[in-house]
């Protein structure tokens, strides 16, 4: 009988059970990948998340291996409308962090191997799982083999299309947006390292975030799904609506996505509960997903282990869910306004909106507030 089993060895899942472990929690985290994949999602860690990594030792690792996001700068049409600092935000942390989920990944992995040796099972798919009074069960497979496994707690860190989530019977409803984009990694040739810049621009836009080793992620706002990715396509538009040459045979990673959302009915159901994207599921613009799973991973820790040594935690465990679903509604709301704000506009519009922008984060207190949402600070 184990403390706490976990479905899902993403960062969530691993992060929840790093914090688990250093409470003297016995806990096991079922995955089904055999490895570590290599495509990259997340890149932003922001203030908040980077707090929670640090309670576990996986903030230093991180920042050597990743580079410092210190301000976002808006241009249009080649000039300048708007710049933030991020130090205003957050003094003691004044970046947002960019590393690649896989590196992310392993470096979290590394930490739960040493403080809670053999807790990660790869390979190991779960197929069901059921919450009763005083345990949870879970069934699956492991190299051909039937695993079942008994725990006094049980978290879904199954990500968007959770099984465990499904397994509990819980609801999700899904929100739906028309937006598509086309994402690839060049070199960032001169561009800077410590400067995230957003092309507003009438076609949709252009978004370009600095990467470790001299590489820059760029996204762009497309009019549609984009079926099969071509680094020469991006380039195209990346050149077209920002002026700015990348070298389309050097890019190390292509993909394209449409973007969904969805949030559970519940994060908590008995002996069960749901964290990351298995509790909601937000749009990538924005970069929030992977950080909000942290703070859930951060608030559940300590209410499980109270329950573990006894105590009682249903008034805990309402707090915990109307917390975090509130946290996930308003990352909703900031991703829906990037998203909005990133779609294509006729000239004169766009014109007379980013005047606007630009008059309004002249003032101190809106430049806080804008660097307090893009680094998640207020969340
Ligand atoms: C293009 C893009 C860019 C993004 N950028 C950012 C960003 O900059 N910052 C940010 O905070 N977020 C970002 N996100 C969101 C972020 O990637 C997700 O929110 C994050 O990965 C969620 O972590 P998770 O551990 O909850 O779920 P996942 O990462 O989905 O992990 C779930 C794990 O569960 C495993 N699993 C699933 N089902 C089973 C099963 N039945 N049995 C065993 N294992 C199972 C899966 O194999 C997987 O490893 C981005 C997303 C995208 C798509």
């Amino acid at each position: 009988m184990l403390d706490v089993a976990i479905v899902g060895g993403g960062p969530v899942g691993l992060c929840l059970a790093s914090l688990l472990a250093a409470h003297g929690i016995t806990v096991a985290v079922f995955e089904q990948r055999p490895s570590n994949g290599t495509h990259t999602r997340a890149i932003g860690i922001h203030p908040p998340g980077l707090a929670v990594l640090d309670t576990i030792g996986a903030a230093e690792p991180l920042l050597a291996r990743g580079i410092r996001i210190q301000h976002g700068r808006a241009i249009a049409q080649g000039r300048t409308v708007a710049g933030i600092d991020f130090a205003l935000a957050d003094p003691t942390r004044p970046y947002v962090l960019a590393v690649p989920q896989p590196v992310t990944q392993s470096v979290l992995e590394e930490r739960l191997e040493q403080l809670a040796p053999g807790a990660l099972h790869r390979g190991s798919r779960i197929t069901a799982a059921h919450s009763y009074a005083d345990e949870a069960r879970l069934t699956g497979t492991v190299g051909g083999k039937t695993l079942a496994v008994r725990s006094r707690f049980l978290v879904g860190a199954d990500g968007a299309r959770s099984t465990v989530r499904r397994q509990l019977g819980i609801p999700t409803r899904a929100f739906s947006y028309p937006d598509h984009y086309l994402m690839g990694d060049f070199p960032a040739d001169g561009l800077g390292e410590d400067t995230a810049l957003l092309y507003l621009s009438s076609d949709g836009i252009v978004e370009s975030f600095p990467l470790p080793h001299g590489i820059r992620r760029w996204v762009a706002r497309m009019p549609g799904p984009v079926a099969q990715p071509s680094a020469d396509h991006l380039a195209g538009i990346i050149e077209a609506r920002t002026g700015v040459v990348v070298s389309a045979g050097e890019h190390s990673m292509l993909s394209s996505f449409g973007v969904r959302a969805q949030l559970a009915g519940s994060m908590v159901q008995g002996r069960a509960a749901l964290i990351g994207d298995a509790a909601h599921e937000i749009s990538p613009i924005g970069g929030l997903g992977m950080n909000l799973g942290w703070l859930d991973a951060a608030a559940l820790a300590p209410i499980i282990a109270t329950a573990l040594a006894g105590g009682t935690v249903g008034a805990q465990l309402d707090v915990f869910e109307r917390s975090r679903m509130a946290a996930a509604r308003r990352a909703m709301g900031h991703s829906a306004l990037n998203m909005t704000l990133g779609r294509p506009a006729p000239e004169t519009v766009l014109r007379a909106r980013n005047s606007l922008i630009g008059a309004v984060l002249r003032h101190p207190a809106a430049q806080t507030a804008v660097a307090k949402r893009f680094t998640m600070t207020q969340h």
